[in-house]
């Protein structure tokens, strides 16, 4: 049900506090933390507390303070990663919990469609768990420059 928690769903466990994560922001509706596959080093998952399925479902208010924190944080992660990009979206393929993801893009295919290769057998794999202490050290950089902007 939209906006209620669900039983067993990880991101409204991480929204209740019991599981650690590598937090950039909290607020009363949203928080933003780490992902721990990143794609890129500051690869930032933003997630309403309250549960929707879909990114459709989030309340307007809701779904701008998304996109505000997303472009704050953007202009962040362009000075520390020097990158002309960030990207964002909304898939909802692992977590059916709506989250956006922004990705510093270091190269242009780091956010990309399986419409977008040639070749038929193509093999995907996770990208490569970061360790909390690295994780937590991104943060701590990351927070910072978010709070000074
Ligand atoms: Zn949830």
């Amino acid at each position: 049900m939209n906006g209620a928690a669900q039983e067993g769903c990880l991101f409204c466990r991480i929204a209740r506090g019991e599981i650690p994560v590598a937090r950039i922001h909290e607020d009363d509706d949203v928080i933003a933390f780490l992902d721990i596959r990143p794609i890129r080093e500051g690869h930032l998952l933003i997630v309403p507390k309250a549960h929707y399925d879909y990114f459709e479902d989030i309340p307007a208010g809701i779904a701008g303070r998304i996109m505000s924190l997303a472009q704050r944080f953007a202009g962040v992660a362009k000075r520390t990663y020097n990158v002309a990009r960030v990207g964002f979206m909304f898939t909802g393929v692992h977590i059916a919990h709506a989250h956006a993801h922004v990705v510093p893009m270091v190269e242009d295919t780091d956010i990309t469609s399986r419409r977008y290769i040639v070749e038929e057998a193509v093999t995907f794999r996770d990208p490569d768990v970061m360790s909390p202490d690295r994780l937590e050290k991104v943060a701590a950089k990351l927070k910072t420059a978010l709070a000074e902007t």
